[in-house]
């Protein structure tokens, strides 16, 4: 049973004079339940489309997309999502912005407003900002607020992390600390994780699998295997 299946996807967009290009085409792509899957390529290939459509912010125009076997119909809670930009509420702490994952959710309404703090305080804890609840956006640096970016992401219990570029804006310590700190995280949640970068240094560095793309069109090009390094064990 795999966790997300992209079958045969194609995505065309309209564009002036009425024509369209083709984003992606013939996209064919499994990945299992607890991978860590890295999609890698140059800028334009298709990767922020690819992951747009897995997360159901956008719909194929050919294909479909399968997760856990189920037609992806729209954005939902089982798909958590860290952008490069941290796109986090300025007006809301640390805390609250990982707490307003839990907010009109059906699946997690039942939870009172006190389970939801202890919840969202669970979250910080694992990416190490204990402390730090009451901080708005502006005072944490670039590398804590992607930290909170991704226990938002993590605090509703998706079945899939998507990650497009999370760490691309970072200085580079600050990046390898983020490295570090999500692979212990993906060990520790089991999640599934599908991760975009440009960098061939981090796909390598991150991924169990990684999926290489051309571009015009994009495409997948081979899925690599990357043997399982100290990082990983
Ligand atoms: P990547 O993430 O690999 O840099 P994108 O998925 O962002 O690539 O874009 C792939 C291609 O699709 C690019 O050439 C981009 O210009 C084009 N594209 C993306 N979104 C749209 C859109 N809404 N309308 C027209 N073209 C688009
Ligand atoms: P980085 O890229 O290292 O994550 P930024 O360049 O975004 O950090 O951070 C800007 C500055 O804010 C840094 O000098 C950092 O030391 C400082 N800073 C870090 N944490 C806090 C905090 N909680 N409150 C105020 N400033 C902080």
């Amino acid at each position: 049973a795999e966790k997300i299946r992209l079958e045969a996807v194609t995505k065309t967009f309209e564009v002036r004079d009425g024509g369209t290009f083709t984003a992606l085409e013939d996209v064919t792509l499994d990945v299992a339940p607890g991978e860590f899957l890295v999609v890698v390529g140059p800028s334009g290939c298709g990767k922020s489309t690819l992951l747009d459509l897995v997360s159901g912010l956008t719909k194929p125009t050919g294909g479909r997309i399968l997760l856990d076997g189920a037609p992806v119909t729209g954005p939902a809670l089982d798909r958590g999502i860290v952008f490069q930009q941290y796109a986090l509420l300025p007006w809301r702490t640390a805390l609250r912005n990982i707490e307003f994952a839990l907010e009109a959710q059906p699946r997690l309404d039942r939870l009172s407003r006190k389970n939801r703090v202890e919840r969202a305080r669970e979250y910080l804890d694992l990416v190490g900002l204990s402390g730090f609840e009451d901080r708005y956006p502006h005072e944490l640096s670039g590398g804590m607020r992607q930290r909170v970016a991704i226990a938002r992401a993590l605090v509703a219990d998706p079945a899939v992390l998507l990650m497009d570029e999370p760490f691309a804006a970072l200085d580079a310590q600050t990046r390898e600390q983020l490295q570090e700190e999500l692979l212990r995280i993906w060990h520790k949640t089991g999640t599934t994780v599908v991760f975009i970068t440009h960098g061939i240094d981090e796909a390598v560095y991150l991924g169990q699998r990684v999926a290489v793309m051309t571009s015009r069109p994009g495409r997948i090009k081979q899925v690599v295997e990357v043997p399982l390094g100290d990082r990983q064990a």
